[in-house]
């Protein structure tokens, strides 16, 4: 079970308060636990919307995610109170994992799931077609960026003989990588979740998640200011990652990527190996990336045999989309060359905020 205060308090950092106060007008929708749902923040209380529309006057939603980056993109939309259930845990892979009965019986009473799509998540699309809802509202992210998703049925995409999906970089599932395509998601869901709750003699702007949701493609905007600065600073393009997860991001940001492992992070082949030696030697990188969710042995391999050094991306964290976002940004300088002082602040450090390595904000 994870409940909304964790959370909101580790998001809540003073540097995002300090970005939400010139951002935003008001808070208050942000202000998701329920203990402190009715005081706004000091000096956020002063807004006359605050008063007009309070966010406790919406009741709790019950929500369910497929994975931890999902819950940090919508969390701070949601009604006071509200519960997000992740359905794949952290610290598990997102792919093949088989969602545990227990956990797939919160969808039974979601109001909202919100999911990837693209084949990610075949139990949960299995479960959902086995229990249909009328009022359950489904989100499927790769459908809000225009795929066509075939729910999880895998009738637009092949498997090669090991049982990975062999997936084309147009239904690369990895869309929550991309900060741009996160803020098309924190859109659809505030529409929905506004639909779910709506807020009578109230503009739709003036609704506390419609507020949040602002508040939150504002912070996916710097975000994504972050990574183009650290890019620019860059002195190579390339990353050798431990599984195909980033070819979004790097399209994104005018990066190329070599994977170790595939888009299921499947176990690499002698093939693999070679082509990420060869990636690093030829491109002098300074380092290969592991993941905390696959074995990190192939990337050991590929570090001894060039001696680059081993950091860490990892592709979905533990629910705070931002942190993970910025963690992996300071690994992604240090492996683009882009030098700590450079960096603003040390590309190697957390930093206060979970902002290590990224420079000063707008
Ligand atoms: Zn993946």
């Amino acid at each position: 079970m994870m409940t909304t205060p964790t959370y909101t308090r580790r998001f809540v950092s003073r540097a995002a308060w300090l970005m939400l106060l010139t951002l935003l007008t008001t808070a208050s929708s942000i202000t998701v636990p329920q203990a402190s749902a009715a005081i706004a923040p000091p000096e956020l209380a002063v807004t006359p919307l605050a008063a007009v529309a309070p966010s406790a006057a919406l009741t709790p939603l019950n929500v369910v995610v497929s994975i931890p980056p999902l819950r940090g993109l919508i969390e701070p939309l949601l009604p006071p109170g509200s519960r997000v259930e992740v359905l794949i845990p952290p610290g598990v892979s997102e792919h093949g994992f088989e969602i545990p009965p227990a956990l797939l019986a919160a969808v039974v009473k979601a109001d909202l799931v919100v999911q990837v799509g693209l084949g990610l998540e075949p139990g949960l699309e299995k479960f959902l077609r086995s229990s249909p809802a009328p009022a359950r509202v489904v989100v499927v992210f790769a459908q809000v960026m225009g795929h066509a998703s075939d729910g999880g049925d895998h009738a637009t995409h092949s498997h090669d003989k090991d049982g990975n999906c062999i997936v084309s970089t147009g239904s690369d599932p990895h869309l929550w990588l991309d900060p741009i395509a996160a803020k098309s998601l924190v859109r659809e869901v505030s529409s929905r979740i506004i639909e779910l709750r709506p807020l009578a003699g109230v503009e739709l702007r003036d609704h506390p998640t419609r507020k949040a949701a602002r508040a939150q493609m504002a912070a996916l905007d710097q975000l994504d200011a972050e990574y183009k600065g650290v890019v620019a600073r860059a002195s190579t393009r390339m990353l050798v990652v431990g599984h195909d997860a980033y070819r979004l991001l790097a399209a994104r940001y005018g990066l190329e990527t070599v994977a170790i492992a595939g888009l299921s992070a499947g176990e690499p082949k002698p093939a693999d190996l070679a082509r990420a030696i060869a990636a690093v030697r030829d491109n002098k990188l300074p380092a290969v990336f592991i993941e905390p969710q696959i074995s990190p042995r192939a990337a050991q391999r590929v570090a001894e045999a060039t001696g680059a050094k081993v950091l860490t991306l990892d592709p979905l964290g533990a629910g705070d989309y931002f942190a993970t976002m910025r963690q992996n940004l300071a690994a992604i300088a240090q492996g683009l060359g882009v030098r700590a002082d450079d960096a603003g602040g040390g590309s190697g450090g957390g930093g206060s905020g979970g902002a290590g390595g990224v420079p000063e904000r707008r």
